[in-house]
């Protein structure tokens, strides 16, 4: 008979579940219904009251600062990883976990989302706007403001998606990133 893995208690027949492991490297876990019931409470509690406008503002300081990291990146090594974008959308999805004051779910899911989607458009125009600036000096031209108006920004964005459109594929899996970091857990979970 197998025991629980939490409080060693005998699990009867049809009255635990086996928690099959993830990976190789550990054991797959047995828990009796009442600590299985216990972990799922946890879960179901780190759902409830999130602290929603602490979560948002630690989620754009969370943003702000990534996107500025990776422009002084882009800026002092002139070239664009497109992958960092995937690490602004794990930052983000943190931010947003510890702002809530731990807590996960589906409104700090879709939180993290929309700032990294902000965040990811603020970075293109902050990288373009780099690249841009560089061959206006070249020409004589200098003295551009950080910030342009929207349409230009706007225009900037949409150029330098067309210039590398496999960034992409980094923003789908940043939002990805930023939509499952602050996900509600769960555990799959057999009776036996
Ligand atoms: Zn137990």
């Amino acid at each position: 008979m197998a025991t629980c893995t939490n409080c060693g208690a005998e699990i009867q027949p049809g009255n635990g579940f086996l928690i099959p492991s993830n990976s190789k490297k550990t054991p797959s876990l047995h828990l009796c219904a009442d600590c299985t019931g216990k972990v799922e409470a946890a879960y179901e509690a780190e759902t409830s009251d999130p602290r929603l406008p602490m979560a948002l503002l630690l989620g754009l300081v969370a943003a702000v600062a990534a996107c500025l990291l990776w422009y002084a990146v882009v800026v002092i090594t002139n070239y664009e990883l497109g992958i960092v974008a995937i690490a602004i959308g794990w930052v983000v999805g943190l931010a947003v976990v510890y702002g809530a004051g731990r807590k996960r779910g589906r409104a700090l899911q879709i939180m993290a989302l929309v700032i990294t989607l902000l965040a990811l458009l603020f970075s293109e125009y902050l990288i373009v706007r780099h690249f841009l600036v560089q061959n206006l000096a070249e020409d004589g031209y200098t003295g551009i403001p950080l910030l342009l108006d929207p349409p230009i920004v706007l225009f900037l964005i949409v150029e330098g998606i067309k210039a590398s459109p496999t960034s992409l594929l980094f923003w789908a899996l940043a939002l990805w990133q930023a939509f499952v970091t602050p996900a509600k857990k769960a555990f799959r979970k057999v009776p036996v």
